[in-house]
């Protein structure tokens, strides 16, 4: 992947963990300089350190992506320090209550559509009005298997990660040609932190489901950074308001 995206500027929200972390690896690796966005400072620290040590150029800005003055100060700080905003991956995510529908507490859908969606939604109206300015950029959004189907236990992620779904394909259309690209990357399951606490306590179910996924494996953080970096490369030119399945069918 080395010099995909040299001398490119990337941000990635939820940056501290999981894909989001090797999304910035990857970015680096890439070539980019990269702002790694999160909540978590002690987690986004250590992903900075990574990517120094490994040589590339990073910088930590905390971010609460539910809040529009942080996303704002967010796409600002990362103008003012790399002086543009060339590659987003909007991959902050929560996963919310396990439980069917009327066992799920009504703030749990809140609270989920709020990270899930309106960060998503904040995060694409400050990236695109500097891309806009640029003349051009690359958008990646971290959807799910589940925004494509259903899950029966978990209505309210679902919901959110088809209305990213939705989001994704609209916001790709009115921009264009303006020279941005908006896709969304559809994970099955994934091996992270978010993927033990949905199969907390349960590890025969979990162990069930691993078998039946399609390659007989969960993915890994990595592989899903792998197709992002390329979406938002040269090499994926032509790949625009797209929802991609990686590492599953839906
Ligand atoms: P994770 O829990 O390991 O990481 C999520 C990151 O988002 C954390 O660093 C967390 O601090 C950050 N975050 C949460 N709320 C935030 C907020 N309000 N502002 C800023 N940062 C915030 O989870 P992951 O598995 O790496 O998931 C990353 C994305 O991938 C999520 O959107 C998730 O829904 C999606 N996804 C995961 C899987 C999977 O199986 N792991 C599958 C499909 C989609």
């Amino acid at each position: 992947m080395s010099g995909l995206l040299e001398g490119k500027v990337a941000l990635v929200t939820g940056a501290a963990a999981g894909i989001g972390r090797a999304s910035a690896l990857a970015f680096a690796a890439a070539g980019a300089r990269v702002v790694v966005a999160d909540i978590d400072a002690e987690g986004s620290t250590a992903t900075v350190q990574a990517i120094t040590q490994s040589g590339g150029e990073a910088l930590f800005v905390r971010v609460d992506v539910t809040k529009a003055p942080d996303v704002t100060a967010l796409v600002a700080r990362t103008v003012e320090h790399f002086g543009r905003l060339d590659c987003a991956h909007n991959n902050a995510g929560m996963l919310g209550t396990v439980a069917p529908l009327i066992d799920s507490p009504d703030d749990n859908f809140d609270r989920v559509m709020d990270v899930n969606v309106k960060g998503v939604w904040l995060c694409l109206k400050a990236e695109i009005r500097q891309m806009l300015a640029q003349g051009g950029g690359a958008i990646v959004n971290t959807a799910s298997s589940a925004g494509v189907k259903g899950s029966p236990t978990l209505p309210a992620y679902s919901a959110s990660k088809h209305a990213v779904v939705g989001l994704t394909k609209s916001v790709a259309l009115a921009y264009a040609r303006d020279g941005i690209r908006i896709n969304a990357v559809c994970p099955g399951y994934v091996d992270t932190d978010l993927l033990d606490r949905l199969f907390a306590g349960e590890p025969e179910r979990k162990e069930s489901e691993r078998r039946g996924t399609l390659l007989g494996r969960f993915g890994s953080a990595e592989e899903i950074a792998a197709t992002v970096v390329w979406l938002c490369s040269d090499a994926a030119a032509l790949m625009t308001a797209h929802a991609l399945p990686v590492g599953t069918v839906v």
